[in-house]
């Protein structure tokens, strides 16, 4: 068996191996394999793919540049792996689809200089005797435009998560016919590339797309965010495809559209989970016009002290705790955890009511509710536990803000609004522990805590959940 037709195999074993990874990562039982079949698809992808361009190629140099870059690579993704904070994932993600943007990019310019760039050269010409020459000026002209607005629009996505830029939308006007001349202009100058490939349209194309990318993201706001980053999963995958038919590499392929139909799938359930249109999304909130300022007088909150929630809970017969984004960034999973076998242990029934974009990425609370063993049977979605809201005697609000905000529901002109909502201001009591009056991701104001029936708990969620547990082993023991 020749080096090809091996790595020929290798390929279609991790192609299967990427394929059961995504089945396994589906759901929480079966995500441990998922990951380690990942794991193992990309080992025996790298291996193969390492072992083919050792097997072609005759210059010692380019070996040992391949091995070099394979190293620090992957010290590099090793290192960023191990210190990434949970909190920190989705941005770390959107940096890493800006690498497959850019890497899509450098291969279609390859493309076009091994080939567009002399059609009187070799390469060129076996590919017009193949009647294939268009087909291959195609492939990078698209290649490079999918890689370019992929490349920017991660880079300001992972600008905005990482709150380096304000994550309000850019609302330049006449937004929606920027975008759409720029696919217009995109499909003009890929015909004439294919008829006629010249070196300033593909310059023309990558600088378009840089805009695109930019512009497509910067127009999105805060609170569609978790969209985006799986709209830009897609467009990466999409991007690996394009480099692959470029680079005449199956695997790439097929991943490619892996990665790319999985993204688009997760984007349209999110979008539906969310309430938001799939198309408004991802052609860069089309059809979103910025609400009015915001000058709503509110009325005044009430705060509660540890000893309060404490005496409370205790008193209780029903609590469901709605987590979010702060309580991931205080660590406050144990504490919670803890909380909860106590309350249960003196007969209080205790569930978890977790939102489809709770956090900072898709099942971020359900990650951190299993690290702190909370039981799976009490922690519910959204949809099954928002009609019991109204029968429950005292609802935990812990570092969640836009999960909770009823304006989605009640305020037409909220950024947020349409978006579905855990019911939280239905029970009898809710208490929302978070440091200040700080508005949520999304950059909006909370009617929920200036309602009767609620009050704050200031300070970091940690520190006050074990504030409630000091004060829940001095009271009196369990009924
Ligand atoms: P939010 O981001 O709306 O609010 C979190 C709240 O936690 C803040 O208001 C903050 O208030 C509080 N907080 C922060 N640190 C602490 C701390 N140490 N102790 C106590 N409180 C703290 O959270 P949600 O989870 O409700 O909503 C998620 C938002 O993120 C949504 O807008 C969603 O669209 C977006 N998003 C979701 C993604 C996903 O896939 N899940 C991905 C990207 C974005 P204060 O500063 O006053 O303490």
């Amino acid at each position: 068996m020749t080096i090809e037709t091996a790595a020929q195999a290798a390929y279609i074993v991790a192609a299967l191996l990427f394929i059961l990874a995504l089945a396994g990562l589906s759901k929480h039982e079966t995500a441990r394999f998922g990951n380690a079949f990942g794991i193992a698809g990309m080992t025996v992808a790298l291996a193969a793919t390492v072992a083919l361009a050792i097997g072609r190629e005759i210059d010692g140099t380019g070996i040992a540049l391949l091995v070099v870059a394979t190293l620090i690579g992957a010290a590099i993704g090793l290192y960023r792996a191990a210190k990434v904070e949970m909190t920190g994932m989705p941005e770390l993600i959107a940096l890493l689809h800006s690498f497959v943007g850019l890497a899509a990019v450098l291969v279609g310019w390859n493309g076009y200089l091994h080939v567009e760039a002399h059609l009187d050269g070799a390469e060129a010409a076996v590919l017009e005797s193949q009647g294939m020459l268009g087909i291959h000026s195609a492939e990078v002209f698209i290649g490079v435009f999918i890689g370019a607005v992929t490349f920017t629009g991660s880079i300001v996505a992972y600008l905005k998560l990482s709150a380096k830029i304000k994550s309000s939308p850019l609302m330049l006007p006449g937004k929606n016919v920027l975008n759409l001349g720029a696919l217009a202009v995109f499909a003009v100058l890929t015909a004439w590339f294919v008829i006629d490939p010249q070196l300033w349209l593909l310059i023309a194309v990558t600088a378009i797309a840089l805009l695109l990318g930019w512009h497509l993201v910067a127009s999105i706001g805060g609170g569609d965010m978790p969209v985006v980053v799986s709209m830009l999963n897609s467009y990466s995958g999409w991007a690996a495809a394009a480099a692959g038919f470029l680079l005449e590499n199956d695997l790439l392929i097929v991943t490619g559209a892996l990665v790319g139909s999985s993204g688009a799938y997760l984007s349209y359930i999110m979008c539906k989970a969310m309430n938001r249109s799939f198309i408004s999304v991802i052609a860069g909130g089309f059809g979103i016009e910025a609400g009015p300022a915001e000058d709503k007088e509110y009325g005044e909150h009430r705060e509660v002290n540890a000893e309060g929630v404490a005496e409370l809970l205790t008193g209780a017969d029903s609590v469901i705790i709605t987590p979010g984004y702060g309580m991931a960034v205080a660590q406050a999973q144990h504490g919670v955890a803890e909380l909860t076998r106590i309350l249960r242990e003196r007969g209080v029934d205790v569930r978890f009511g977790i939102h489809p974009v709770a956090g900072r990425l898709p099942g971020h609370m359900n990650v951190l509710l299993a690290e702190a063993r909370v039981p799976y049977d009490i922690v519910l979605e959204m949809d099954e536990i928002n009609d019991d809201f109204a029968g429950t005697a005292v609802v935990l609000v812990i570092g969640a803000n836009d999960t909770v905000n009823p304006a989605a529901l009640d305020d037409p002109s909220s950024p947020i609004a349409g978006m579905p909502v855990l019911k939280v201001w239905e029970a009898e009591q809710v208490i929302v522990f978070k440091r200040s009056m700080a508005s949520g991701y999304a950059g909006v104001q909370n009617p929920l805590f200036f309602k009767e029936n609620t009050a704050m708990l200031f300070g970091d969620a940690k520190d006050r959940v074990d504030d409630i547990l000091r004060a829940v082993a001095a009271l009196q023991p369990a009924r």
